[in-house]
């Protein structure tokens, strides 16, 4: 096993992570363009009561779905800004190098799993 601070591999990471960020934005452009046109249809239109209830909560879906892809591109975002800096991949909590494995599952973690687990239980 070669160091885990390997050049390529924090550069595929940070591929990956543009690529996700990109993604991301995408999907969360089209899900509000969606639900812009939904609540156009929905106040535009005659329909039922029933109706109205079906739209409001595929419209309460689609924004938790948004919300939830948002969150995403935070933590896509904090994430570049630290490959940027060199700081990506090393845990917040221990400072030790969080493995590459770990990171190429998810990018965007700021933690190693054990320090992961402490924090997530004293949250
Ligand atoms: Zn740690």
């Amino acid at each position: 096993m070669t160091a885990v601070t390997d050049g390529l591999d924090m550069a595929a990471i940070g591929l990956l992570l543009r690529q996700r960020h990109a993604e991301t934005t995408g999907q969360v452009g089209r899900l509000q363009a969606q639900a812009a046109s939904m609540r156009g249809s929905h106040y535009a239109g005659s329909g039922d009561a029933a109706d109205a209830g079906t739209v409001a909560l595929e419209a309460a879906e689609q924004t938790m779905v948004t919300m939830a892809l948002q969150e995403q591109l935070v933590r896509l975002q904090a994430a570049i800004d630290r490959l940027d800096s060199g700081t990506l991949g090393a845990c917040g909590r221990c400072g030790e190098q969080v493995p590459l494995t770990r990171l190429q599952v998810m990018p965007w973690a700021t933690h190693c799993v054990p320090c992961q687990s402490i924090v997530d239980r004293h949250r």
